[in-house]
């Protein structure tokens, strides 16, 4: 009866355990979270075992349960390494030489509730104790109020919500053994483009790392000249409080030499409804694709940029603006994403 339900509701973890236990990967239970008479995993997932001194790739999806598709991209993207690994000599020179880590479900209780928060309504992408600098948006920029209303930002005086910790304190073992690490977290539901954002949310004023952001936005560029990916900070499309990918960055910018990159793929899925209208009639219909051949075309239409995230992990020290060049790519960055006078 408990598998036949999680199979119902939250397939993704049944897909995911079945996995684990055919690849070779290997996994860590990082915390179970416990609601109802449930308990449900947090993995993190090591292609191949962690070695600290290489650069990290961390791919995360799930943190809002109702955008399923983000966990389902990472697991397309699991299987094809899992079966490239017999077989691809390139792949596993890459792997010997860099380390990927997936944490594909970090809002099991969501996913399992179908909704965009955790089970007791706190929206972990306003969970992080940062305030916004200028007024978000009402609402959406994360509420006090009440966790009966969206976007609920939760209770930090007592900490983090456990999915967000269990998040940061993965992210930040894995950050701070590696002298480069980029993240990429999947959501979907924002606009009709493919946006690749990065910090801040909660301000307006550029990041430290704007240089390196830039130099790797210029790389994409000139790589595949023909993607349609919107990278850009994510304050020029709203800002909010409590953004945890805000406060990982600038915890681990703080604490560590090493750089941290965190992006979040935000998947358009406006676009998914406008070539389907009939989708507005379902919630989950706003932020994933319902049509199968449409979902599939969505599977596989990221992974060209996952595999190119790992060959700019691996190569970083190959882009990464010098001493020089520096000052002179963060104002190139300004002028191109925030226009500020030269
Ligand atoms: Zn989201």
């Amino acid at each position: 009866m408990f598998t036949r339900t999680l199979r119902e509701c939250l397939p993704e973890l049944v897909q995911l355990e079945r996995f684990i236990a055919r690849a070779r990967f290997k996994v860590n239970h990082e915390s179970s979270v416990a609601f109802k008479d449930l308990s449900l995993p947090i993995y993190s997932v090591e292609v191949m075992p962690f070695k600290a001194g290489l650069p990290t790739v961390i791919f995360t999806g799930g943190i809002h349960g109702i955008e399923r598709i983000g966990t389902q991209v990472l697991l397309a993207y699991m299987d094809m390494l899992s079966t490239k690994l017999s077989w691809d000599a390139g792949l596993q020179h890459q792997l010997s030489v860099l380390n990927i880590i997936f944490i594909p479900i970090v809002n099991p209780g969501g996913m399992y509730l179908n909704r965009r928060a955790n089970p007791k309504g706190v929206d972990l992408m306003r969970n992080a104790p940062i305030e916004a600098e200028t007024q978000p948006p009402l609402l959406g920029g994360g509420q006090r109020l009440s966790s009966k209303l969206p976007w609920y930002c939760g209770n930090t005086v007592y900490g983090l919500e456990q999915e967000s910790q269990t998040l940061m304190d993965i992210v930040e073992r894995y950050a701070q053994q590696s002298p480069f690490t980029i993240s990429t977290d999947c959501h979907s539901g924002f606009g009709l483009r493919d946006h690749l954002w990065f910090p801040y949310a909660y301000r307006k004023r550029p990041i430290a790392a704007l240089d390196k952001l830039y130099a790797l936005k210029l790389l994409l560029d000139k790589t595949y000249p023909h993607h349609d990916y919107v990278f850009e900070p994510q304050s020029l499309s709203y800002i909010t409080h409590g953004d945890l990918w805000d406060y990982i960055y600038k915890r681990h910018k703080n604490n560590n030499e090493s750089v941290l990159l965190p992006l979040t793929l935000e998947m358009g899925s406006w676009n998914w409804v406008k070539k389907h209208p009939i989708q507005l009639l379902s919630f989950a219909g706003l932020f994933n694709p319902i049509v199968p051949h449409r979902q599939r075309r969505v599977l596989r239409r990221h992974l060209m940029l996952f595999d190119f995230i790992c060959s700019a992990a691996i190569a970083h020290k190959k882009w990464i603006p010098k001493k020089k060049q520096k000052q002179r790519m963060f104002q190139a960055a300004e002028q191109f994403w925030y226009r500020a006078s030269p």
